[in-house]
């Protein structure tokens, strides 16, 4: 079958793979540890779900605005202005089905075939794909452990060609669990502006930081900044929401309106009682995404601890996200076959580098419980002494 160009630039997911054959290890009554979730293992808070069930009670389950409920564009917008100092109104918000849709319909409304967009990697695995379902080119500009895997200014500006249209920017990071400094944000706002670019700044790990790790949202950095910036986030991660998908774009009134249009024809509005659990989680107390944060707090301690102690195995202390990034090039084996054998030998599930863009790293989630990572640990340790 002859199908679109399209579809066919866009590369299957080698972490599925892993994926499937982790869920069929347990489906046969395997014991497998996984380092593999992409997602915080609570449940929703409490006065989230019953805010959403309330709505539903109120008969919230019509359709509804494509652009979202108002009242949710409202507190996103005021939660933009007060937790980011980003001055967004609600005009500025677009709803989404989660933050992945909210990517998606930006590089619908933004890239024209053949435009460029500079993906920093190690990147979040969806977003060249993103690029080539919009038909543009992802322009991938590769960093190292020695710069904490963050794209420096001069890297972005050495990056840059006529075609440039927007670079990627995600902090904290997904797969690297490293947050940019207040000072490499400005310097990269300093080089989008000059340029006139676009950046759009993937913030849905915002909450989840560490240590003295600070957020600041590269729009907040100037006015011209701000111009120049999109916002994607979501409420996944910070309130343990992913089944919910419920995410946001933030930007300039022309750009979500286009976004809006594209919506519109496609998905329509975001499940309208799930908004309103959205709408809870901003306005409710925030003492429940703290303590999901002690909690992962004490378990990338563990985690690092234990990745340090491996000779052959080497990562960067996180500073947000759940998720630990493993230099495994001393064993000279590839991230598909040591994340393969891995699973097949120790039975521990991992997710390989090469689907963030490098090979010879491998991808820890700690959002899992204490006892499971302790037991993850030492396999994964007695499995790199006998390679
Ligand atoms: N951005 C990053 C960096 C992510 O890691 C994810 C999910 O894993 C998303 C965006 C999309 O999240 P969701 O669509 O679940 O809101």
């Amino acid at each position: 079958m002859e199908l679109a160009t399209r579809v066919m630039r866009v590369t299957p997911s080698v972490t599925l793979m892993i994926d499937a054959k982790a869920k069929a290890m347990r489906a046969a009554g395997e014991d497998v540890c996984s380092f593999s979730a992409g997602e915080p293992d609570f449940d929703t808070p409490t006065h989230i779900r019953e805010a959403a069930k309330a709505a539903l009670d109120q008969g919230k389950t019509r359709y509804g605005p494509a652009a979202g409920e108002p009242a949710l564009r409202q507190a996103i917008a005021e939660k933009l202005r007060n937790d980011n100092d980003l001055p967004y109104s609600a005009e500025n918000i677009l709803v989404t089905n989660g933050g992945k849709q909210s990517l998606f319909n930006l590089m619908l409304a933004l890239i024209n075939p053949g435009d460029e967009v500079i993906i920093p990697a190690p990147y979040w695995v969806s977003y060249p794909e993103m690029v080539h379902l919009a038909s543009g080119t992802p322009v991938i500009v590769q960093t190292t452990a020695a710069t904490g895997y963050r794209i420096t200014a001069e890297q972005l500006e050495a990056a840059i060609t006529p075609k440039t249209r927007l670079f990627v920017l995600n902090s904290p990071s997904n797969p690297t669990g490293m947050v940019y400094a207040p000072e490499e944000i400005r310097a990269l706002a300093e080089v989008v502006v000059r340029h006139g670019l676009w950046v759009v700044s993937d913030e849905i790990y915002e909450k989840i930081l560490y240590d003295d790790a600070q957020h600041l949202s590269i729009g907040a950095v100037s006015e011209a900044a701000f111009e120049h910036t999109i916002v994607s986030s979501g409420f996944a991660k910070a309130y343990a929401m992913t089944g919910w998908r419920v995410g946001y774009l933030a930007g300039a009134v022309d750009l979500i309106k286009a976004t809006a249009k594209i919506q519109g024809h496609s998905t329509s509005n975001v499940c309208t009682f799930a908004q309103y659990g959205a709408i809870a989680a901003l306005q409710g107390a925030q003492d429940c995404v703290a303590e999901m944060v002690t909690a992962f707090d004490q378990r990338r301690e563990r985690m690092y601890t234990g990745i340090s102690e491996i000779p052959q195995l080497r990562c960067l202390r996180p500073q947000g996200a759940f998720y630990l990034f493993v230099d495994i090039s001393q064993t000279g084996l590839s991230s598909v076959e040591f994340c393969d054998r891995l699973l097949e030998e120790a039975k521990v599930a991992t997710i390989p580098g090469k689907a963030f863009g490098m090979d010879d790293h491998i991808r820890l989630s700690y959002a899992t419980d204490l006892n499971t990572i302790e037991k993850g640990l030492e396999r994964l340790a007695k499995f790199v002494a006998k390679l």
